[in-house]
């Protein structure tokens, strides 16, 4: 567009979400750069970091259209069928499944599978130019482009700079947006584990007195354990040799999975969740955790992330193709008002349960208790969510 200019867009970060803009935009007449401040390597083959990503349709529609899907290995794919939401030591089981349309809630897919796979499509994008080891570290805007400082000490200018820099986003802060931040003052732990009894591709949410216990079903026998505890009893439980963690884990699910072991590394992760009170400002968005940071109780982090790049490169192709300029407010507010449609009534439910069944008073006990059987009884409610999860 403007020849005077290193790029018409700057992208800061390439996490899920910047690839996944970075992807979306693919065969645009936008030349783009990607700015991420790890090596090559740790986004080339990033490694486990103990994420399962429970994937929507939509968001498994949006990586086929992508380029990414086909790229991810069978063996990374595990089909989630059912979901059952347990409250502490009841025996009543609320199940999800997707009846609309007799196919799969969705699929968990390991977060470095995503990311490898959106790398490569992104590597291979004759648009895009990857800069790593750089990070952006601040910006100027001005009223026709906007430039991008980077670590490396040399100065980009474009017509719009994304930031895609984590929830935490100094990016986002710099440029005058604040954030409506939650700390949950717990932490998750995140691991495999192989067990005796099967799961029969049932995604279990259990809701118990003092810990939440998550166990996703993947292949070959294993479950991503998922652990939500006080931080420092996540500390103590990461210190653990590998057999005295998997005999806690297995005194923590009262042995409901039967014998288990330890099948990958452990991983933890403060909950905190982050919503920005603007997603644009002049020449500037945010996409990715940088706008919505979820709690991941309700699974929906990257999922959002993916649809926030889907919505914007909408907007920008629109703004590119009638000759515009991509940096204008307009295209970038339409942005704005469709992702927080999409995002804060969810943003506010999930808060709102991790809350409830992070309570231990008598009166909240009660309360998700009832919650649960009024679920069950209220089907078009339990329609919707199942809709809500399957995107
Ligand atoms: C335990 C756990 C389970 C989850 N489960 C699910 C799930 O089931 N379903 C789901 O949809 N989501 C889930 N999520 C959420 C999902 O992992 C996140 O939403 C997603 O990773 C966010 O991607 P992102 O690209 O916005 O940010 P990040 O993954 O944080 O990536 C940001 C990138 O930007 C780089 N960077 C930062 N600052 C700069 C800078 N200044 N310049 C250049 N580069 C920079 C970083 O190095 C990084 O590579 C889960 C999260 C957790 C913690």
């Amino acid at each position: 567009m403007a020849a005077a200019l290193d790029a018409d867009l700057v992208i800061a970060g390439a996490g899920p979400a910047g690839l996944s803009l970075a992807a979306a935009l693919s065969g645009a007449p936008l030349r783009l750069l990607l700015f991420e401040r790890a090596k090559l390597s740790e986004i080339a083959e990033p490694r486990f970091d103990g994420r399962e990503i429970a994937l929507t349709q939509a968001s498994m529609r949006s990586l086929r259209k992508l380029g990414a899907w086909h790229r991810i290995k069978p063996s990374d794919i595990s089909p989630l069928t059912r979901a059952r939401v347990l409250n502490g030591e009841s025996e009543f089981a609320l199940y999800f499944s997707n009846r609309r349309r007799g196919e799969a809630l969705g699929a968990l897919v390991p977060n470095a599978a995503i990311r490898r796979a959106l790398f490569d499509v992104v590597s291979e994008q004759a648009n895009c130019t990857i800069i790593t080891d750089q990070a952006v570290i601040s910006l100027q805007s001005g009223e026709k482009s906007i430039a991008a400082l980077v670590s490396g000490g040399r100065c980009f200018a474009a017509h719009l700079a994304i930031a895609a820099d984590t929830r935490f986003s100094p990016l986002r802060q710099s440029q005058g947006i604040s954030a409506h931040m939650i700390d949950f003052g717990r932490s998750m732990l995140v691991c495999r584990m192989t067990h005796a009894i099967p799961h029969q591709g049932i995604a279990t949410e259990w809701f118990d007195r003092g810990q939440t216990v998550a166990m996703l079903p993947l292949q070959d026998g294993m479950s991503s354990f998922v652990l939500t505890l006080p931080a420092r009893q996540v500390e103590m439980l990461l210190e653990m040799s590998p057999e005295a963690f998997a005999a806690e884990a297995q005194r923590r699910t009262l042995g409901k999975w039967g014998a288990m072991s330890l099948a990958s590394t452990r991983h933890a992760y403060p909950l905190v969740a982050v919503y920005a009170d603007r997603f644009v400002a002049p020449r500037f968005a945010v996409v990715g955790d940088a706008a919505v940071g979820m709690h991941p109780v309700t699974a929906h982090g990257y999922n959002f992330g993916l649809a926030s790049a889907m919505t914007l490169a909408g907007e920008l192709r629109r703004s590119a193709r009638e000759g515009g300029d991509i940096g204008r407010l307009p295209g970038l507010l339409r942005y704005q008002r469709m992702h927080r449609r999409a995002t804060w009534p969810l943003f506010l439910a999930t808060n709102a349960i991790a809350r409830l069944y992070s309570d231990e008073r008598l009166l909240s006990r009660i309360a998700r208790s009832a919650g649960l059987r009024l679920m069950r009884a209220a089907i078009p409610l339990r329609r919707a969510v199942e809709a809500r999860l399957s995107g």
